[in-house]
């Protein structure tokens, strides 16, 4: 086995190998594509999940500081009054006049000129644009009703701290953790699910007394690394940039991006953040709530301090789907791969009968019932069996079981390795253990 040519073009290979397997579509499609939003196919969505999951399992199940919620996407202007949303979550828009098209004012190289239509001196004053989408609820518009989609899953975790930690008896240091869709208007949508207007976070809430801040930031940040590290991102492809003091968020007293090298440089996957007392401070005077602890150690009430970890789900599972590909030749064939890490594979194992002949479909059917109430399978017996292994390489799936005619005498089949390609014969008898050796 050779390694292939330098990779080019990787982007446009992903988003085709993306819609040929089923795993991102551009969203209504049939109506021609609506722009900036994708729908995620039968492999996609797997994924995607499993992504979600690894994400849930590390910060919840296998924490006992740390707990979830599942808030509503609807919240009324007070959530985003106070969250200082509604004033601060805006990006400067430009219009050029002699073309009409708009652009970000901090994203332009040169103000003096258009990148449209070239134009010199056409740009308009720059103006606040609200990335909310608004709408209202009910059957009045006007105010009083309007509501928005919220644009990060956070507020959700603060509206709730006290309900939360009172319900689930916990103390600072503690965390609550949510994964869910926000939608934001970006101006500049692109880079296919890099940034899109819908799109979904996982984020994650850890309360802590206000002297433990500094420490719980350091910790988060390291532990947020390691949790990409483990799934399999390279370590050249990774890495942590703290903001410098200009780029920080009006909320925030130090924070530090997680960046993943995509093809047209380093990109945010994940920002983690110290937010103070902000958030609560300010949803406390906005709705006259008390949001402080008690300490009963301490004798004394004190508002946490705020650590935040939070990452794009769909922008992460794009990383993986990047960090994974791989194209090596065999044979003089060139085989596309994707190595993921078993736990993020959208299928763990394929069930492949080497033919359709009815006598394979009974052992094969068994097979496939050993399986799958333990991993996600695929049950595939269509097209010769070469093609079938590389429709499952480009799956990521890391294990096809082929029945053949052999297995009806000897009741053993082949295991294909994804990574090796190397081939072992198991009866099946030892299959399920054979698996459960190598996959989770
Ligand atoms: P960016 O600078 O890329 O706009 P941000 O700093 O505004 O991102 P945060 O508000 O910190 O992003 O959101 C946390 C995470 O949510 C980001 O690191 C990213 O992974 C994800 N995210 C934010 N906006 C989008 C989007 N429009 N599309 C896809 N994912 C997004």
């Amino acid at each position: 086995m050779e390694q292939a040519e330098p990779i080019d073009s990787l982007m446009e290979k992903i988003v085709n190998l993306c819609k040929r397997r089923g795993v991102i579509f551009q969203s209504a499609d049939i109506y021609g594509g609506f722009r900036s939003t994708y729908d995620y196919g039968p492999v996609g969505s797997l994924l995607l999940r499993n992504v979600k999951e690894a994400w849930w399992k590390s910060m919840v199940q296998l924490r006992h500081d740390v707990v979830g919620l599942d808030a509503s996407i609807l919240s009324p202007p007070a959530v985003w009054e106070a969250s200082g949303h509604l004033e601060n979550f805006s990006d400067p828009l430009v219009d050029c006049k002699e073309c009409n098209e708009r652009f970000r004012e901090d994203q332009l190289e040169d103000l003096g000129t258009c990148p449209a239509c070239k134009a010199e001196n056409s740009f308009t004053e720059a103006r606040a644009f609200n990335l909310m989408f608004k709408t209202h609820a009910g059957p009045v518009e006007g105010t009083g009703h309007d509501v928005y989609l919220r644009p990060e899953t956070a507020q959700g975790m603060f509206t709730n701290f006290k309900l939360v930690q009172e319900t689930a008896r916990k103390k600072p240091p503690f965390g609550i953790a949510q994964i869910g869709k926000s939608f934001r208007n970006e101006i500049t949508p692109g880079n296919f699910v890099f940034r899109t207007r819908e799109f979904e976070q996982m984020e994650m809430e850890f309360f802590v007394p206000p002297n433990e801040a500094n420490e719980w930031f350091e910790y988060w940040c390291k532990e947020r690394m390691n949790w990409y590290l483990d799934l399999g991102i390279p370590e050249e492809k990774i890495q942590l940039r703290p903001h410098d003091a200009d780029e920080l968020s009006h909320y925030s007293s130090g924070t530090s991006d997680i960046e993943f090298l995509f093809p047209w440089g380093w990109g945010e996957l994940e920002g983690v953040a110290n937010r103070g007392d902000f958030d609560l401070r300010a949803h406390a005077q906005h709705s006259g709530e008390k949001l402080t602890y008690f300490d009963p150690e301490l004798g004394e009430h004190y508002v946490p301090h705020v650590i935040e970890p939070a990452a794009g789900a769909t922008r992460s599972m794009m990383a993986f789907l990047l960090a994974a590909y791989d194209e090596e030749y065999v044979n003089d064939d060139l085989r596309t791969v994707l190595r993921f890490d078993e736990r993020i594979a959208p299928y763990k194992v394929a069930v492949l009968p080497l033919s359709r002949k009815e006598t394979l479909t009974p052992t094969a059917q068994e097979i496939f019932d050993l399986v799958k109430s333990r991993w996600m399978s695929d049950y595939d017996e269509t097209q010769n069996i070469g093609k079938r292994y590389r429709r499952q390489d480009e799956l990521g799936t890391p294990y096809c079981v082929t029945i053949d005619f052999d297995t009806l005498d000897d009741r053993a089949v082949t295991i294909r390795d994804r990574d090796t390609m190397e081939q072992d014969r198991v009866s099946i008898e030892q299959l399920v253990n054979y698996l459960g050796e190598r996959l989770s």
